[in-house]
């Protein structure tokens, strides 16, 4: 098959593949001596840099020839996810974190690893109960790169992801306080609300008033009342997230989630579920 054939063999390979290649050329008007549409030549491939070898083209139950896309499969799925992972609002330097490519070089790592991989591959089953997670530790530590890596494994299954920061979440729903339309205020909230998975990042930067505490508490409420599994990345530490977002707040989440120290000295692990 790899050298070239005579055109005596072209002819007897064609009567062999019948009708369907012969009424192709006859119907399309080409080159008898084209081969490029006998089934036989097929399926075609092109070599993508990064993935290697894809098919463009393919003969099917009928002997005919169809052609695909000339696109890399994997770079077109790559760049699907891409486009997810911006409407998800997810930071352009955590775009291409992955489980794979999170470094582990001590036993705290691989058991984070371990429990986000495990929640985001079982997202489905943590959403039924509500399952939350809080990520605490100083920056730096690796919560945004995990965060990512569950955001884009819980896309890619079809179910839409939100991040957002405590500020930005704060920010939009007093936004709408400046009209006098009182309903937006619920309508911002029942946005937040209605994501399949939100993450909330640097929850306890912001000052931290009553008020705000107020903003962060509906929100995670409405979410949880609806089984709706939300995540908090915080730098502070469990002390100091439990303080920001209140007793009421920080059990909602804990319940039936888990809570990740990001220290890599010691962690503590969900009260119930995640081990
Ligand atoms: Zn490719």
């Amino acid at each position: 098959m790899a050298m070239p054939e005579k055109p005596e063999n072209e002819d007897r390979r064609m009567a062999r593949v019948g009708d369907t290649t012969a009424d192709l050329l006859a119907r399309w008007g080409f080159d008898p001596d084209n081969v490029a549409i006998l089934p036989e030549r097929h399926p075609q491939y092109r070599e993508c840099e990064r993935h290697g070898r894809y098919a463009i083209s393919i003969v099917d139950e009928q002997g005919v020839v169809r052609y695909r896309s000339p696109v890399c499969p994997v770079c077109a799925a790559e760049q699907a996810s891409r486009r997810l992972m911006e409407s998800a609002a997810i930071p352009k330097r955590y775009i291409d974190c992955g489980f794979d490519n999170y470094v582990v070089d001590l036993p705290g790592q691989q058991t984070v690893l371990e429990v986000c991989r495990e929640y985001a591959e079982h997202f489905e089953e943590h959403a039924r109960h509500g399952d939350c997670l809080i990520f605490c530790g100083n920056p730096g530590t690796g919560k945004n790169h995990l965060a990512s890596a569950i955001a884009r494994t819980v896309l890619a299954k079809g179910h839409s992801v939100l991040h957002t920061t405590a500020y930005d979440l704060i920010a939009r729903i007093r936004e709408t306080w400046k009209g006098s339309d009182h309903g937006r205020e619920r309508e911002v909230i029942c946005g937040f609300a209605e994501v399949g998975l939100l993450m909330i990042d640097e929850v306890g930067k912001t000052f931290g008033s009553d008020g705000e505490r107020i903003h962060l508490f509906e929100v995670i409420d409405h979410r949880y009342r609806d089984l709706r599994p939300t995540i908090i990345l915080s730098n502070e530490d469990v002390e100091g997230v439990e303080r920001y977002l209140g007793t009421a707040a920080f059990d909602r989440l804990c319940q039936g989630g888990g809570l990740l120290r990001f220290d890599w000295e010691s962690h503590r692990r969900g009260r119930r579920g995640v081990r």
